[in-house]
């Protein structure tokens, strides 16, 4: 079939789409490693995540129940001591200098109180230790006195004459340093802030560390189940629980926000999480390399199949692939190389058999044209000049007559066997026609062309053992003498082989030289 009028059958492994084998190999191999390593990691990752976070809501729980509890009994324990002073008959007993003896030996018994005062039912001081002037008489037993940012817990104790009548208020102010030594560790990593929330203005009673925020308790409900989250002032993404504090005498309401720092408290979360990425990765830096490996081990056969394929398409048999693995690909590859070796055996044969005369082993008329044509074309290269000798053979269809045509084929074939041993290997022989031949005499004159005719004339006969000898007529010409292209030269040639008949035969006659012939056409 013709190969050039079927051009979409031939094969170009250049053109060809690189989505093929090894895309789909990758895709597979990466889909299959990576989908069930991403999905068990962030499987794994939300597990231990949840994990975490329910022992943080735990934690972060615990600790604000804990401290609201501590709050509420030091709170308590306040008023009780109130309580306890302002029964003494030392203060009942309204004897100012007695009663401030008494009040110094309390403030140096109990330093964290810092103000300690007796007032009558009109709030004026009877006695006092410390800062104080007139007392606003309070219903609450407890309240918070602010002194710029930080308060003070005031306690309002009644002080009873024997007969139980209220005579005055035993007053004393305490700060929270006392409460703060017991509730916080200084090793936590958990802040504490207690708030007195107000509608305008969240105001921080007392925290640890002593500088951290007020969160915004408004902007939350108070869910004692829920873990919320917020931003610190620095940025930081906080954890965060609460817990409403009542504590009987204070009449306002309390809050104590317990929080940690997000990323301290997800350290090891985030640890896992970055150890699943890592594994993954390498896992899929591995399993890449080895699918290329495999892919390349594959495609690369195929492909040098493929490039072969396209090469004995185009006509190059001489293609030998190498066998490199024993498997499937390597026996194709071998047939590939069988097939290519009979093709080759098969194209050998049929371009012998298009191109050799079989009975005279010379080349046949076609394959002159071409020979014809590049003797034509070096000649022009090299600006040496060609010659022709057409030969004939005399009365040759008498012998045919008179011996049969085997004999004559026989005398073909010994003439061709004469002219392939008697020409130079740059000489070319062929057989012309039926009893015609033509020889090709590169870089050769006329002169030297005219000799060798001679010699083959000459020759011929000497050699030819058939039933009766035979004579040759040989007309010659050469290029550029007698012709420019190569039919010129041929027709010079067979004219002159024409006027060698004409002049009784078994002689060479040479063509008449075309400049001799236009100078006397003058
Ligand atoms: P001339 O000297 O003028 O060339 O006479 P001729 O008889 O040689 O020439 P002609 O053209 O009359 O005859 C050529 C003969 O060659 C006729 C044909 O039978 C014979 N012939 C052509 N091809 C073959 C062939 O392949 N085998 C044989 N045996 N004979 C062939
Ligand atoms: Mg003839
Ligand atoms: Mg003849």
């Amino acid at each position: 079939m013709n190969q050039a009028a079927q051009p979409d059958r031939v094969l170009k492994p250049d053109g060809l789409s690189r989505t093929g084998i090894r895309t789909k190999v990758f895709s597979l191999v990466l889909l299959a490693v990576l989908l069930p390593t991403t999905l068990v990691g962030i499987s794994a990752y939300w597990t231990a995540r949840n994990v975490l976070t329910e022992k943080l809501s735990d934690r972060l729980s615990n600790r604000a129940s804990l401290a609201a509890a501590s709050i509420s009994e030091w709170f308590q324990e306040r008023g009780h001591d109130a309580s306890v002073f302002a029964s003494s008959n030392l203060v009942s007993s309204g004897e100012p200098t007695l009663i401030e003896a008494y009040l110094i030996e309390v403030r140096g018994r109990f330093p964290m109180y810092s103000t300690l005062a007796v007032v009558d039912t009109q709030g004026s001081p009877v006695a006092s230790v410390g800062d104080i002037e007139k007392v606003d008489l309070v219903d609450a037993n407890l309240s918070l006195d602010w002194h710029g940012d930080a308060p003070a817990l005031r306690i309002h104790s009644p002080i009873r004459a024997g007969g139980g009548a209220v005579i005055g208020t035993f007053v004393m102010s305490c700060d929270f340093e006392s409460l703060r030594a017991e509730l916080f560790d200084e090793g936590s990593s958990e802040r504490l802030i207690l708030v007195s929330p107000h509608e305008n203005e969240d105001r921080v009673v007392m925290a640890q560390p002593p500088n951290a925020s007020p969160p915004q308790i408004g902007s939350y409900a108070v869910d004692e189940n829920t873990l919320s989250e917020r931003r610190d002032p620095n940025g930081a993404r906080t954890l965060a629980t609460a817990r409403s504090l009542h504590v009987p005498g204070f009449g306002e309401r309390l809050i104590v926000h317990v929080e940690t720092e997000r990323r301290a408290a997800f350290a090891a979360v985030d640890e896992l999480r970055n150890r699943i990425v890592a594994i993954s990765a390498i896992v899929a830096i591995l399993v890449i390399s080895l699918a290329f490996a495999l892919v390349v081990s594959l495609t690369r056969p195929l492909e040098s199949l493929t490039a072969g394929a396209k090469a004995v398409s185009n006509g190059d048999y001489s293609l030998e692939l190498p066998v490199r693995t024993r498997d499937e690909i390597g026996y194709l590859t071998e047939v590939f190389n069988r097939m290519t070796a009979a093709l080759k055996q098969s194209h050998d044969r049929l371009e012998h058999l298009s191109t050799v005369d079989e009975l005279t082993q010379l080349i046949n008329r076609r394959q002159l044209r071409t020979a014809l044509a590049s003797t034509l074309q070096q000649a022009k290269r090299t600006e040496a000049p060609f010659s022709l000798i057409m030969i004939d053979i005399d009365h040759f269809k008498a012998f045919n007559d008179k011996f049969g045509h085997i004999k004559g084929d026989d005398l073909l074939a010994n003439l061709g066997a004469f002219l392939l041993e008697s020409l130079r290997a740059t000489d070319i022989a062929a057989r012309y026609g039926g009893e015609e031949f033509l020889v090709i005499l590169p870089n050769t004159e006329i002169e030297d062309a005219k000799e060798k005719a001679q010699s083959i004339r000459t020759g011929f006969s000497e050699v030819c053992n058939g039933p009766a000898k035979v004579t040759l007529s040989l007309g010659v010409a050469a290029w550029p003498r007698d012709g420019a292209v190569e039919k010129e030269v041929l027709d010079a040639a067979d004219r002159a082989l024409y006027s060698a008949k004409k002049r009784g035969r078994n002689r060479v006659v040479a063509a008449r030289n075309r400049v001799r012939q236009r100078t006397s056409a003058r």
